[in-house]
């Protein structure tokens, strides 16, 4: 644990005070990269810097743990816990990088340029300007799918960002509290005690749980009153939630939840949500049938949608016509249709889902790539340079030669970049009262495991993935208050 400890100091130490940086080099090609989730982050951690202008672009300037997002929406992690400002992160970088808080409105794929919005609440500054580049990386990730259902966008929270979970936070206690009010009608207090829950993937099941947990752990104790009318129901389309993991896996999770007296409501479609109902169709034994649910919260977790910026970038790309969820990318990554141009994460269909491990490897591939493709110009300027010396200075040919060779040698190593290949290590989710749900690779095999020994497993794993040992450490601290203290339920 000394070790541990040393460990964590040296980290933080490093972090803190991290060496000077090399300058930008105008002779350089500029890289542009879009975004600071886990697929532009990934990227950023493992570039060498110092081989281009580099310059990042997001509306968010901290890359967020979305692990344990949901886990904040009850106040079980406090937000700043599992947020990294980009800042800090550039600042580590041998070259130093430029940073924008800025959202890229519109790509020019064949003016080189990036458009960019500063959504800024300063009055009478810049807000909005163009940004040209060599070279283009876009990790901007998706947004919410809604479907167009009416009524969604109006009334639901989503679960994506971290504003998000702080509105749900809120949102939660304003219905517990106004439920306790003196004088609330019974109909009432059961309307805005249902919290109910849209899309049985794993970001709908998590959250689930952790709203059980909240109540369960915390509210039934301070406002005993309330406690036999709080109920969660998870609404899902399909035959069974969390369909990505193993039969066992979404057995077991369904029957935790019947201990947690959380609601599964499967292959029933929501249609339509107004303010404080959500009205759906249920296929029964004897055909549809329209259900009505009055709620209080409504969260709504049905996956992920293209963003404007992409659809307006595919509609300028022939190659991209046929391509509906994203940017169609090639086996290194390159968007169809382009040279200069590479996605990763979940604007990217490279034929995997659209998860934060997924996209952690494509820009750790992506790094490897570029950073391959700057050693592979300067070995072959190198090459170029000797072998014009070559008749200047003729009593030297012999060693000249041999080092061209050499240069060559690397040259053909570093050219042999195998093309992105996803290595699976698994899929955790929490399902609440202190049990999770794991289908793990191990040894080439796959081990499919739930409860509370996975529960412990679930949170190592997501502490060892934490960004930074800054970030490690309020994890732990926060898991460590609200098991003594209890979650923290003012507004
Ligand atoms: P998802 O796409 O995995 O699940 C959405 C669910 O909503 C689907 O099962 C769908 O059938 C259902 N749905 C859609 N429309 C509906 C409607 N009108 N009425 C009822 N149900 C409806 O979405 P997600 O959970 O947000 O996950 C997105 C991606 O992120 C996935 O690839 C997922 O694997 C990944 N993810 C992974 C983890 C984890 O591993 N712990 C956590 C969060 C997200």
């Amino acid at each position: 644990s000394i070790a541990g400890v040393a460990w964590v100091g040296y980290g933080i130490y490093q972090d803190r005070h991290p060496d000077e940086q090399i300058e930008p080099d105008p002779s350089k090609k500029t890289l542009v990269i879009l975004g600071t989730g886990w697929g532009s982050v990934s990227l950023l951690k493992r570039l060498d810097t110092e081989n281009y202008n580099v310059i990042v672009i997001s509306p968010r300037n901290y890359f967020l743990f979305t692990p344990l997002l949901p886990s904040c929406t009850t106040g079980t992690i406090e937000h700043r816990s599992i947020m990294e400002p980009i800042r800090t992160i550039l600042r580590q970088k041998k070259a130093s990088v430029k940073y924008y808080e800025a959202e890229a409105t519109s790509i020019d794929p064949e003016r080189k340029i990036v458009r960019v919005t500063d959504n800024s609440e300063v009055k009478g500054a810049t807000t909005e300007t163009e940004v040209p580049y060599d070279m283009l990386v876009i990790g901007v990730g998706a947004e919410n799918a809604t479907f167009g259902i009416p009524g969604v966008r109006e009334n639901s929270c989503f679960l994506k960002e971290i504003g998000d979970a702080q509105l749900i936070r809120k949102k939660i206690m304003d219905c517990v509290e106004t439920a306790a009010f003196k004088d609330q009608s019974p109909e009432e207090i059961d309307r805005l005690l249902h919290m109910v829950v849209v899309g049985g993937g794993p970001t709908g099941v998590e959250f689930a749980g952790e709203l059980q947990d909240f109540f369960e752990e915390d509210i039934k104790k301070l406002i005993p009153e309330i406690s036999d009318r709080f109920r969660v129901t998870l609404i899902e389309a399909l035959p069974n939630v969390l369909p990505s993991f193993s039969k066992q896996l979404i057995e077991y999770t369904e029957s935790t939840f019947k201990e947690e007296k959380i609601d599964i409501k499967t292959k029933t479609m929501v249609k339509k949500v107004t303010d404080k109902t959500v009205e759906a169709e249920m296929q029964g034994p004897n055909g549809k049938e329209k259900v009505v649910f009055p709620y209080g919260l409504l969260v709504w977790a049905t996956g992920n949608a293209v963003r404007p910026v992409i659809r307006d970038l595919m509609a300028k790309i022939p190659a991209q016509k046929d391509s509906r969820r994203g940017l169609a990318v090639n086996e290194y990554l390159v968007v169809q249709g382009t040279r200069d141009i590479w996605a990763v994460g979940d604007c990217a269909v490279a034929g995997y889902a659209p998860t934060a491990q997924v996209a952690g490897q494509e820009g750790t591939f992506l790094a490897r790539l570029l950073n391959n493709m700057a050693k592979t110009e300067a070995l072959e300027e190198k090459i170029r340079d000797l072998s014009g010396s070559l008749n200047l200075k003729p009593g030297n040919a012999a060693e000249v030669s041999r080092e061209i060779e050499e240069y060559e040698r690397q040259l053909r190593r570093i050219k042999d970049v195998k093309p992105f290949h996803y290595s699976h290590q698994g899929s955790l989710a929490y399902i609440g009262s202190e049990k999770a749900v794991a289908d793990v690779s191990w040894f080439n095999g796959n081990v499919a495991s739930g409860g509370s020994l996975t529960y412990l497993f679930w949170r190592s794993a997501y502490l060892s993935m934490c960004f930074s040992s800054r970030n490690r450490l309020l994890v732990i601290n926060d898991w460590l208050k609200s098991k003594l203290f209890g979650r923290d339920v003012s507004r």
